[in-house]
């Protein structure tokens, strides 16, 4: 059998954004969503340049040696899309899993087949990025109408694997009461999901774009207001009903 390499645009050690604690973030390369407000088009091309090509066993090396921080937090697998190499996350995590850390992928579950759903077996928590729940919103936001996406949030109900949902709102796009309303109550009946996570669109990315050649989507577009995002987290904050939902 040929040996698994992942294609690694990037790793931080200390990361305490995605996912509880402190976590060792592996950002994996590749991502075929193009999302219009995207802050890391860098990481689109699967075959675009790299830091690192680890096996998994040369990737757990690496967090072994920050061990003693993310005891109580743990490792992530983002992007880009971490899906595209699911043999990669599925070996690194069942690797992590023997080590006993704390596995969490965050994805947007764009792509559910056996292989992407094996990852599964060894994953403790998914954070599911949801670009928007309307089929047609979803296909102007990005280029997926959404639909794996619930089907995988299905996949990680039927096997009880605790969810953080991650949505972005973007003034203009994302950004409606009523699509919000529909994401909070469709989610809700999951009893996977423990927190929704809103994202404020930021333009800190937009620099990337001009280093690529390739123009912005959302080229005017204001940064989410502070006091927007705390008007919506606060609207929403107990809407799940469950302990851990609070930020
Ligand atoms: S899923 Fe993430 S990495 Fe992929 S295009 Fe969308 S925002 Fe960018």
């Amino acid at each position: 059998m040929a040996e698994i390499v992942g294609r690694i645009h990037s790793l931080e050690s200390f990361g305490t954004v995605d996912g509880p604690g402190i976590r060792f973030v592996t950002f994996l390369q590749g991502c075929p969503l193009r999302c219009l407000y995207c802050h890391n088009p860098d990481t689109w091309n699967p075959k675009g340049k790299v830091a690192y090509e680890y096996t998994p066993q040369q990737l757990l090396d690496e967090v072994l040696r920050y061990r003693n921080f993310i005891v109580r937090g743990g490792v992530t697998l983002t992007g880009g899309e971490p899906l595209m190499q699911p043999a990669f996350c599925r070996e690194f995590f069942r690797l992590c899993r023997e080590e006993g850390l704390h596995t969490t992928i965050d994805t947007a579950g764009s792509i559910v087949n056996e292989q992407t759903l094996s990852v599964l077996d060894y994953t403790d928590l998914v954070l599911l990025d949801i670009k928007a729940l309307d089929a047609e919103k979803c296909k102007h936001v990005c280029a997926a109408d959404g639909r794996n996406t619930l089907r995988f949030l299905d996949e990680l109900q039927a096997r009880s694997i605790p969810t953080w949902i991650r949505h972005v709102v973007v003034p203009g796009l994302t950004d409606d009461e009523a699509g919000l309303d529909r994401l909070v109550s469709y989610v809700k009946s999951y009893t996977v999901v423990e927190k929704i996570e809103w994202l404020p669109y930021h333009t800190m990315g937009t620099f990337k774009y001009k280093e690529l050649g390739i123009d912005y989507p959302l080229e005017g577009v204001l940064p989410l207001s502070a006091d927007r995002i705390k008007t919506i987290k606060e609207k929403y904050k107990d809407a799940l009903n469950r302990e851990s939902s609070a930020e």
